[in-house]
């Protein structure tokens, strides 16, 4: 008897249900409630030309296909795709353009998009303007006669700026433009652009949606078939795919992107605010803070703010060596968006191939902090960084 299977795209479930269950029917082959890690790189063919919708796993592999469904149906989109890491996502979808055309981007994007862009694909012909997205008249400053495509990033790494979700579609809307968002940080838990009317998710799932810092991963939803069906040759042509058991892990761990991301958000504002009110902090970015210059927006188009908080401390790089070097819960490490507390130096960890004078212009200053708020216990969290931050002030 073939498993009972659960319907593609049951758009009345909520998103925990979701999570749980979309493009995870029982294996039709044994039952199996967890969709099995199919460690195979090839399918046999009863006859020439027949076979069960597979053939070779960099075209399509059962695994990757459920956490491809996942994917979509966590982002309201209807086709979801899989890849070997974020910026192998990335790379992808840019092969949506040709020679000779120009991209808007975020001036603060992640810096392995800006290397993609800069480093990589400026080779073949494309040319990007960065820009301070957050108001709608830069980006149309931007606009040129071969704009094809807008890239943005909100909230974004390590700032956490905001770009107007809704503006930005209907300004790509009436300029023929692709528009593409990164929702690394917000997760689809917090936020979903698509239901703004951009064209494009990408995912780092190495981040919120593997949410255990033990795979690497990323992924691209759309509602546009157009736009789907390109960006899946080229998934096949160009090869940047998952394997099977990196798809298992990231699915293993969006069944519980709900709950943590609860408890990520609340442990972050309750730090947000320790940190606002410390004698050692000039300045903390979180878009829950009332003090964030977007925090109005942020109520607008997320449903919560997340876990990723950076705050200026006072006596610059000196401080915030001393301050990284008595914190022992918060690991010193790259990245975010795992079970455990992170904190970093972007001026000399994450964003240290940016130039001193591009960090400056950002607002990335060398007291700044980044920290990616795991879900331990908030009282262990606060009492560590406070006591850190009073250490870091009596050096
Ligand atoms: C980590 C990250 C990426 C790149 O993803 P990888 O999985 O490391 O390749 C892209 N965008 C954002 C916002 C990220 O945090």
């Amino acid at each position: 008897m073939p498993a009972k299977t659960i319907s593609p795209k049951t758009n009345h479930w909520r998103f925990e249900t979701k999570a749980i269950h979309e493009g995870q029917n029982p294996d039709p082959a044994t039952g199996a409630v967890i969709v099995p890690i199919y460690q195979t790189s090839t399918y046999v063919q009863e006859e020439l030309g027949k076979h069960k919708g597979y053939e070779y796993s960099r075209t399509g592999n059962p695994t990757r296909k459920a956490l491809e469904d996942s994917l979509a149906a966590l982002e309201n989109g209807t086709f979801g795709l899989a890849f070997s890491s974020g910026m192998a996502a990335a790379s992808t979808v840019m092969n949506l353009f040709s020679q000779g055309d120009h991209l808007i981007v975020t001036d603060d994007v992640y810096g392995g998009t800006f290397r993609l862009f800069e480093r990589v694909l400026k080779k073949y012909g494309l040319s990007f303007t960065f820009t301070d997205t957050r108001e709608i008249q830069n980006t149309e400053k931007a606009l040129q006669k071969n704009t094809k495509g807008i890239w943005i990033e909100t909230p974004t790494n390590p700032l956490l700026k905001l770009v107007d979700l809704k503006k930005t579609a209907e300004f790509a809307k009436k300029n023929h433009l692709i528009s593409i968002c990164d929702n690394t940080f917000a997760t689809p838990y917090f936020q979903n652009p698509l239901d703004f009317d951009l064209d494009l998710v990408v995912h780092s799932t190495t981040k919120y949606l593997g949410g255990h810092s033990d795979v690497v991963g990323g992924g691209v939803v759309t509602n546009r078939n157009d736009l789907y069906e390109t960006i899946k040759f080229h998934q096949n042509a160009v090869g940047g795919i998952p394997g099977p058991f990196d798809s298992w892990l990231v699915l293993r761990g969006i069944k519980t992107l709900a709950v943590r991301m609860v408890q990520h958000e609340k442990n972050a504002l309750k730090i947000a605010k320790m940190l606002e009110n410390h004698p050692s902090v000039l300045k903390v970015n979180y878009p829950g803070l009332h003090s964030h210059p977007q925090h109005q927006l942020a109520e607008q188009q997320m449903r919560g703010f997340g876990g990723m908080i950076s705050f200026e401390i006072k006596g610059g790089l000196e401080s915030a060596r001393n301050l990284l070097n008595h914190t022992k819960l918060f690991s010193l490490a790259e990245s975010l968006g795992g079970v455990e507390s992170l904190i970093e130096h972007p001026a000399t960890m994450t964003h240290a191939s940016l130039p001193q004078a591009a960090r400056e212009k950002l607002g990335i200053s060398d007291g700044l902090i980044r920290v990616s708020v795991g879900i331990e216990n908030i009282e262990d969290l606060t009492t560590e960084l406070e006591n850190a931050l009073n250490q870091s002030r009596r050096k």
